[in-house]
């Protein structure tokens, strides 16, 4: 958006606000990923599906419209409507028919998929008024290219894309990052990143903390406010991103970034120490991964097992999907690490946000709520089996239990536990040695398993509360809908009411209750969820030495009657501020410094 023009002046400073996603401060260069020329595939068309394709191309042209629109109306409020007009030239060529017309009668002649044969439009287009004499022809080729390239991304959905291009040590600039994108990301290469959309839990946003690479998600519009190249600020502690900074607010930063590592150098000191309060209660403090490299971060973060083993990710980027013999030997080298401590191994989550691209599983509207985890394994015995074959061999090499996501009800539960029963019988016909006692637990994400608590624990090893699911179930909010994002209120008295049924009637049964979500990483919330009885957190590893220290910084007697207290109020803020108030008064240097 800013064409420089003549001596160069000095980039103008912007700083953006967004969603905090991963913790740590980085600066850097941008690297605005995904804006590199999208090439769409040359695919023949017939006669028959040109009126689909000319429907896309109408869908695309209405989406670019509304995303327009509204950076127009944001950028005018925040900078000003001269910076909002710039919009007014994009939203003209747009609408322009000329180029519509040509789009469609060069579709019908050539016969190609509209999405190439827009891609060739424009191309000409650009390459006509790029050369053009008139300054100001050649000033409009550049609104064509940006709208352009947003009515691709529009019509050809999901690119193929690659970090490989990246330049060195980089702060990723993306519309959007799939959780598949994020996992490729090599820490030594990418400092941080930043998007567009996306929620604090978001499997982007969860894979960053365990990846350690500061992240801030939901900034609505960083795309169009980073060029490549621009030096970056990101703050994913407060979920600011400053494009272009002055040298004065480089060095208060560099002073943050300080502070806030040698807080988190400090809290490593925790590392051997177990979690316990004053008085002494023993709480589990767990660590969470998605991939068995995260085991060292688990290890080096000080955590006392793993609460919970996302394996999912062992399906993604690639082509075909993992042989029983390599689960096996990825959780039996999980499992040996950790010895003498446990990790919990999840069933496939496959769904939500999270796809396989080896398997063909329809786009579906509502994704979070469709054929995804424990559904889908029992809809694929085949994929379910091999699975908890290898589960089931890997766990004499260590301590293993088996949870399945997205319990519903006792059938779900029943029927995932008839799998496992004939697994068992089939490894004890082959003499293939497993744990004959191996803990089973449902993930304790969809409302009515909670309410229902009392049930499931009768026929449970253990309960993991899945907050990131309970809560948008609960509250019926997205998980990664950033428009929604203040709605996601862990500390809603509803929420907190129904972590507190399962955790009862977890006891009653004499089960173990842990919770999982990304709240069990949430300090302010961490007394609440003691008091309320809870025995074991398991977050990001990063989290872990700070839950340590409030854990090892309070008594239990206190944490009870904060729980207490706060069962009684009404709404989630005065629940967050009054756990807030309490973590000052208890432990007044960590709250002062992470809150
Ligand atoms: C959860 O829902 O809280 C959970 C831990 O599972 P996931 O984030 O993988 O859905
Ligand atoms: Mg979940």
């Amino acid at each position: 958006m800013e064409k420089s023009k003549g001596t160069p002046r000095r980039k103008k400073q912007k700083k953006l606000k967004g969603i905090p996603a991963a913790p740590g401060i980085v600066m850097g260069r941008a690297y605005v990923f995904g804006t590199e020329t999208v090439s769409p595939p040359e695919i023949p068309v017939n006669a028959h599906e040109m009126a689909g394709e000319i429907e896309k191309f109408e869908d695309a042209i209405t989406k670019t419209r509304k995303e327009l629109l509204a950076i127009e109306k944001k950028i005018s409020k925040e900078m000003g409507v001269e910076h909002g007009r710039i919009f007014n030239a994009h939203l003209m060529v747009l609408e322009d028919k000329v180029l519509h017309g040509q789009v469609i009668s060069r579709m019908k002649k050539r016969k190609r998929n509209i999405s190439f044969v827009f891609a060739e439009v424009l191309n000409s287009y650009i390459a006509a008024l790029s050369s053009a004499k008139d300054e100001y022809l050649r000033d409009r080729s550049g609104d064509i290219a940006d709208v352009g390239k947003r009515i691709l991304k529009n019509l050809v959905g999901a690119q193929e894309r690659s970090m490989e291009n990246l330049g060195e040590k980089s702060i990723i600039i993306a519309y959007d990052l799939s959780p598949s994108d994020t996992a490729m990301m090599h820490k030594g290469r990418v400092l941080g990143f930043a998007t567009d959309i996306g929620g604090r839990t978001s499997h982007t946003a969860i894979m960053a903390k365990s990846l350690e690479i500061p992240a801030v998600v939901g900034l609505e519009n960083v795309t169009d406010m980073v060029s490549n190249g621009d030096f970056v600020i990101l703050d994913g502690i407060h979920g600011m991103v400053l494009v272009n900074p002055s040298r004065q607010l480089i060095d208060k930063y560099q002073e943050e970034k300080e502070k806030y590592e040698s807080i988190e150098r400090d809290l490593g000191e925790l590392r051997l120490l177990a979690g316990e309060t004053l008085d002494g209660k023993k709480v589990g403090v767990a660590g969470n991964i998605e991939l068995p490299e995260d085991v060292a971060s688990v290890l080096s973060h000080g955590a006392q097992g793993i609460g919970l083993y996302r394996t999912e990710y062992f399906y993604m980027n690639r082509a075909d999907l993992p042989s029983e013999e390599e689960q096996f030997n990825a959780y039996k080298s999980v499992v040996k690490r950790m010895y003498p401590n446990p990790v919990v191994i999840r069933t496939l989550d496959l769904g939500g946000d999270k796809f396989l691209s080896q398997l063909d599983v329809p786009r579906e509207m509502n994704p979070f709520m469709g054929w995804r985890a424990i559904r889908f394994c029992l809809a694929r015995p085949d994929i379910f089996r091999s699975q908890l074959r290898a589960m089931l061999r890997a766990s004499v090499h260590g301590k293993i239990k088996i949870m399945y996501p997205m319990i519903s009800g006792l059938s779900e539960l029943r029927e995932a536990n008839k799998f496992l029963g004939e697994v068992k019988k089939e490894l004890r016909k082959e003499k293939v040695p497993f744990d004959e006692n191996i803990p089973v637990g449902a993930m304790i994400e969809v409302p009515a398993a909670a309410v229902m608590s009392d049930i499931l624990a009768k026929e449970a090893d253990f309960f993991s509360i899945g907050t990131n699911d309970l809560i948008q179930y609960s509250l019926a909010v997205d998980r990664v809908n950033e428009k929604i994002a203040y709605l996601y209120e862990p500390a809603h008295p509803g929420v907190l009411k129904l972590i507190k049924m399962v955790i009862d009637s977890g006891h009653r049964e004499g089960i173990p209750v842990s919770l999982c979500g990304e709240m069990a990483g949430d300090i302010s919330l961490t007394m609440v969820l003691l008091g309320l009885g809870l025995d074991e957190f398991s977050t990001s590893p990063i989290a872990v030495p700070e839950i340590k220290k409030v854990v090892r910084s309070i008594k239990f007697s206190d944490a009870r009657k904060v729980a207490e207290k706060v069962l009684a109020f009404n709404t989630g803020e005065e629940v967050r501020n009054f756990a807030r108030e309490k973590l000052y008064e208890f432990i007044p240097d960590l709250a002062l410094e992470l809150l």
